[in-house]
């Protein structure tokens, strides 16, 4: 029998501890504020803006948004970000990416200041990464905390494992590979350049892909006598449905875990972000 590694489980029990953190900060005079800087209007951004929102207000803490308009300068946009990391109502910053092509000569993920970097990209929040820190209390990276959480909450032990990231992205899979390290698996970093794929992930225990294609990994990738756990972070189109990297109908039957896309590591990611939106505002409390 798979086990499907559902997000839905790990949010509930989330979102009560979240509520009550929240209501104690609004309490203390300090309600926890999200602001999202948006640069044009790109729809897959809007869409992720909505489920931000949404679990703000879920939880009690408020949301704003700034759309700013595509043709902003560099200058302006700096001004503008730099005008929220000195507001003191705002307690979170997220700088939505993609941005316009005029501003991605910006070190984007170095703008918000530490405190307010609820995304964990600034390289203040990443060093505990490299110092290896496996503490709650600091702003990490949301997509791989929230893939850690997913395999905690589902008794999915990483001590001594071979888990196989695909991908080496700053979002994803680079901070991903040092959390994995710092729980004591063994990484293996793949990504475009590796030749031998399919030989590593059939001798991985935990396969985690987030690289963006339909249909990467397929049975060929897995070895069915291993129990494989497979986290797919995908997030593509394909005949007009949201699929993951994993060829899902293929690769389910031979594997031990797998979580699903919708439903996985997407909802983790934004639960995390929440997390972090209230750590940094009790922080600043
Ligand atoms: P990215 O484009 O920045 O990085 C992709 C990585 O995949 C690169 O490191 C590249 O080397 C590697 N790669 C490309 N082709 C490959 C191949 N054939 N074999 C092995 N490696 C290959 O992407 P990203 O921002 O890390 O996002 C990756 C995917 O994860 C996207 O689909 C994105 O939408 C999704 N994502 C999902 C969430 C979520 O919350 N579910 C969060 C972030 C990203």
């Amino acid at each position: 029998m798979t086990t499907l590694l559902k997000a839905q489980p790990v949010v509930d029990q989330k979102i009560a501890d979240l509520t009550k953190r929240c209501q104690s900060l609004i309490q203390k005079g300090k309600r926890p504020l999200m602001k999202v800087v948006l640069v044009g209007n790109n729809p897959a951004s809007l869409t992720y803006i909505r489920h931000k929102k949404k679990m703000c207000e879920t939880i009690g803490a408020e949301f704003e948004l700034d759309q700013l308009d595509s043709s902003i300068s560099k200058t302006d946009f700096l001004a503008h970000v730099e005008k929220l990391n000195q507001d003191s109502k705002v307690t979170g910053i997220i700088i939505q990416l993609p941005v316009s092509n005029e501003l991605k000569s910006l070190r984007i993920s170095q703008l918000v200041t530490p405190a307010k970097d609820i995304d964990g990209f600034h390289g203040h929040n990443t060093q505990w990464l490299y110092e290896g820190s496996i503490q709650t209390n600091h702003l990490l990276p949301c997509t791989p905390k929230g893939i850690v959480e997913l395999l905690d909450y589902y008794q999915i032990p990483l001590k001594g494992k071979h888990a196989v990231v695909i991908g080496r992205s700053l979002i994803v899979g680079k901070p991903l590979s040092m959390l994995l390290s710092n729980r004591n698996a063994t990484v293996t970093l793949a990504h475009s350049k590796t030749e031998n794929l399919v030989e590593l992930t059939k001798m991985a225990d935990i396969i985690i892909s987030a690289v963006g294609k339909a249909e990467l990994i397929t049975a060929k990738h897995i070895n069915p006598a291993k129990k494989t756990v497979v986290i797919d972070v995908g997030m593509n189109t394909l005949h007009d449905k949201l699929v993951g990297d994993v060829k899902f109908d293929e690769v389910s039957p031979l594997v031990a875990a797998i979580s699903p896309v919708p439903g996985g590591v997407g909802p983790m990611t934004v639960i995390s972000l929440i997390e972090n939106l209230i750590l940094a505002s009790e922080k600043q409390s």
